[in-house]
């Protein structure tokens, strides 16, 4: 995909200035109306999770201060607190609310926490996350979320027609635990999520001329993939529309790990129809679109026009030549008629992922594997959470708590692995030792 320009001094032509009417594309909160029923929305999508659900609870605290947990999710012994904020799309959740929860979650006792908003986390907020265990929903997680597991817009597998990706990483990969301790690791969600795709081709041709009857062609062609689920592009070619600042689009959606797997795997792997089965090992969930072909290559066509609206300079004439070098080049700006923008074809193409999600302890687990191309997009039990930011494999979960540990982090105990705020003296002892021996051997 690219840009090209050429001169050439035959043609003919004009430049252009057409205002760029064409709605751009919906934002996430138009397509995902959560409104003030987010705390009901999510709370609904944790009970189809198999959670018993309580909203509103203000549970006993460690130092006395009051506290409330908008939802409290309990499934045998196990307890999780929610926190929901419904932020407008422009507005990040940041480092402080999420300590805040934290502290809220140590206060209660309540060791999970799940933090859910209509908008995005700032990069420090997801970093503070990571290390403290805790879960984030942003908008468009939470969009897939709602579509998995609340009613309605869920199509019944077997009449799944269209295009996907064949699942290539089975069950079996995608659900392994690779630790000294699986047994203590409780495989309790297991969903093939289909999440619908467009892939849509163009190509631009467009020639215009400059005030000193010089030609410009401009050309652009590609593929644009736009997230059927989301309503948004996921493979936009950053930088555009920087020439013409007018444009800058507020609706940007920052490309996520997700975005560029999965746009990798619908551009490598060639999609099929195939029929997909049901099984007793886990549930498949099917996402119908939420637009269609139709307003998927609209937003492609406004698009591609802002991304080719440019400014070209261009040699002026001029009669005296001294002059020649000593002014700054003139410039015009072009844009491309939506006629210009030749739409080559639209396919939708659904994109099988693993939603997994284990629990050990009083600790949950996320795991989301492309089941294309068996792709981690992400994994809370891959990595120690005890290392504040090398995170290192993890190699046991703690026999008491569940949280992930990895080797410098792991105490064992007879068969039992701990973390240190669990493991006895003698155990703590044993590991600081081994840990001096080996500093020792590594110099
Ligand atoms: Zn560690
Ligand atoms: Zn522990």
């Amino acid at each position: 995909m690219g840009s090209s320009e050429e001169s050439s001094g035959v043609g003919n032509g004009g430049a252009s200035a057409v205002s760029d009417e064409e709605a751009f594309g919906q934002s996430r909160s138009r397509a995902f109306d959560l409104g003030v029923r987010l705390e009901e929305t999510v709370a609904n999508i944790f009970e189809k999770m198999g959670y018993s659900v309580q909203r509103r609870v203000r549970p006993a605290t460690r130092t006395g201060a009051t506290a409330e947990i908008d939802i409290l999710l309990t499934r045998g012994k196990r307890r999780l607190a929610v926190e929901c904020k419904n932020y407008d799309e422009s507005r990040a959740v940041g480092v402080s609310e999420l300590r805040n929860f934290m502290n809220k979650l140590q206060d209660t006792g309540i060791m999970s926490g799940v933090f859910v908003t209509t908008s995005v986390f700032s990069s420090e907020a997801e970093q503070f996350a990571e290390s403290a265990g805790i879960e984030l929903w942003d908008g468009e997680k939470l969009l897939e979320k709602f579509y998995a597991f609340a009613i309605g817009r869920i199509v019944n597998p077997s009449l799944l027609h269209d295009l996907v990706l064949p699942v290539a990483y089975n069950f079996e990969s995608a659900s392994a635990v690779g630790i000294r301790n699986p047994h203590r690791v409780e495989l309790f969600s297991r969903v093939l999520f289909y999440h619908p795709y467009f892939i849509i081709k163009y190509r631009l041709r467009m020639v215009r001329k400059d005030p000193s009857g010089r030609m410009h062609k401009l050309g652009d062609e590609g593929s644009v993939i736009v997230d059927a689920l989301a309503r948004e592009i996921i493979n936009r070619e950053s930088g555009w529309g920087v020439v013409s600042g007018l444009f800058k689009g507020k609706e940007e959606r920052l490309e996520s790990k997700e975005d560029k797997l999965v746009a990798q795997d619908l551009l490598q792997i060639d999609a099929r129809k195939e029929s997909v089965l049901k099984t007793s090992d886990y549930d498949v969930k099917v996402a119908e679109p939420a637009l269609s072909d139709n307003e998927a290559a609209k937003m492609v066509r406004s698009y591609v026009i802002r991304k080719n609206t440019k400014s070209i300079s261009y040699e002026p004439k001029v009669r005296d030549d001294s002059l020649l070098g000593m002014l700054d080049k003139p410039s015009i700006k072009v844009m491309p008629r939506p006629g210009e923008v030749e739409i080559r074809g639209v396919k939708m193409v659904y994109v099988p992922k693993w939603d997994l999600q284990f629990e050990s302890g009083n600790t949950t687990f996320q795991r989301r594997i492309l089941a294309s191309s068996g792709r981690v997009i992400v994994d809370t039990l891959a990595n120690c959470r005890k290392c504040a930011l090398l995170h290192r494999t993890t190699i046991a979960v703690c026999d008491t708590c569940g949280v992930p540990l990895c080797e410098k982090h792991a105490y064992s105990e007879g068969e039992r692995w701990v973390c240190e705020e669990h493991a006895s003296e003698a155990a703590k002892e044993a590991g600081r030792e081994r840990g001096l021996f080996g500093r020792f051997l590594n110099k």
